[in-house]
Formats: C-alpha cells, structure tokens, sequence
C-alpha cells in the first residue's frame, strides 16, 4: 500500500467494540425508567442485556411489558434517550495507537446509520482534532449509504488524490468495500465484531484483512521503506 496518502475509517467495531455503545444505552434508558417510573435500573439494564442475547428487536417493548408499561409512547421515548445519550465509549488501544502514529495523516470517517447516534459517538471517541471530517452517510440520504461511493468520492475530491491513494478500513463486507473496490479504493477489512466470522465472495471481501491496528501500521510502514 506504497502510496495511501489519506486514511478513511468505519466507525462501529472498527475504532471501538459497538457492544459498549448498546450498553451505555441501555444505562441511560434504564436511568430514565427509574426516575420517571422507579423502575430498578440496576434489574432493568440486566434484563435489556439478556434480551439483546435473544436478539436486536423489540428490545424495549419486551423488557417493559414486564412491568406493565408497554405502550408505542413509551417505547419510542426509551428510543429517543438511547439514541440522544451522551455514549461512554472508548477508541480500541491499538487504534488510538495507530491515529498517534499516523497524525500527520488526513483523516475521515465514513459512518451510516442514524446520523445523531453516529455524531454522539464521534464526539464521545474524541476524534475532533485527529480527524478532518466525519461523513455521516445518513446526512446524504438513504441512496448515499454505504455500498454507495457517494461520500468516498467526496474525500477523493477535498484531497484532490486518486482512489488508489485513500485506503478505507472497515469491518463489514457486506457493505464497506463492494462499492468503491471496483473504482480503485484501497480496502482493509478489521476483523472485529458481529461480521468477524462472515465469509462472502471475492466482490464483497477486501483486499487486505487486519486483526488489529498494530498489523496495519506494519504493512503501512512496510510499504513507506520500500518506495
Ligand atoms: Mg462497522
């Protein structure tokens, strides 16, 4: 990967486990239920954990008809303080290691998902000043998520490179590489979270696969001796 000039990452378990932000959610919501309706919170968020083993829906609505108080109002309010919370998440080590090393790098997130969650995460990672941008694909409209090039092509254009020179990082091939492979992105599949296991076609899958951050700084340094 002699000439990556700019380094564009995903966020959700490829810069820090996403389990931890689904937890500090579950906090925040089972905080509020104990203000409002002095609900245990302690039990609740237990009872929110052993309901997502089971399984990512109805999360909410499980847990509170348990106490009665299953009610559309309700479960969307619980959504609005999971989705709203300030998260307390934390960049992986060897992440947080690898952006020290590469500070003199620009550097972009490409995120979908709900455009608010992802700013919380990104202002709770501490990111403001290592990075040049986060590009919340949920800002550009559904067609402009990931596969979609859409906001790859953007970075592309601020730092007036080719495709060959940005290099994204990503943990998901169902999505993050399929799109911009074929346009001469580079592309790193982090071997981390829910996809970690997951073995698709030569389309979807990327071109280099990492476990950790420390294996990428070597393979990026390698290729830097060499040039
Ligand atoms: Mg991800």
């Amino acid at each position: 990967m002699a000439q990556v000039k700019v380094l564009v990452f995903d966020v959700d378990d490829t810069l820090y486990e996403e389990l931890t932000f689904v937890k500090s959610g579950f906090r925040a919501v089972a905080h509020f239920l104990e203000e409002k309706y002095v609900l245990p919170s302690e039990k609740v968020y237990e009872q929110f954990v052993a309901e997502l083993e089971k399984g990512r829906e109805k999360i909410f609505d499980t847990v509170l008809q348990q106490y009665d108080l299953n009610s559309k109002g309700l479960v969307r309010k619980c959504l609005s303080v999971y989705r709203r919370h300030k998260p307390e998440i934390f960049l992986y080590e060897d992440a947080a290691r690898f952006l020290k090393k590469f500070e003199s790098f620009p550097i972009y997130l490409v995120t979908d998902g709900n455009p608010t969650v992802q700013q919380n995460k990104v202002d709770a990672l501490l990111f403001q000043n290592r990075i040049k941008k986060a590009f919340l694909t949920g800002r550009f409209g559904v067609k402009n998520a990931k596969p979609s090039p859409y906001c790859f092509e953007k970075i592309k254009l601020l730092e007036n490179v080719a495709p060959e020179e940005i290099v994204y990082v990503g943990d998901n091939p169902n999505k993050d590489f399929v799109g911009i492979k074929p346009l001469g992105f580079r592309t790193v599949r982090m071997l981390r979270g829910q996809y970690k296991d997951l073995r698709l076609d030569k389309e979807h899958e990327a071109e280099i696969e990492i476990r950790n951050f420390d294996e990428l700084a070597d393979i990026l340094q390698l290729d830097f001796m060499e040039t």
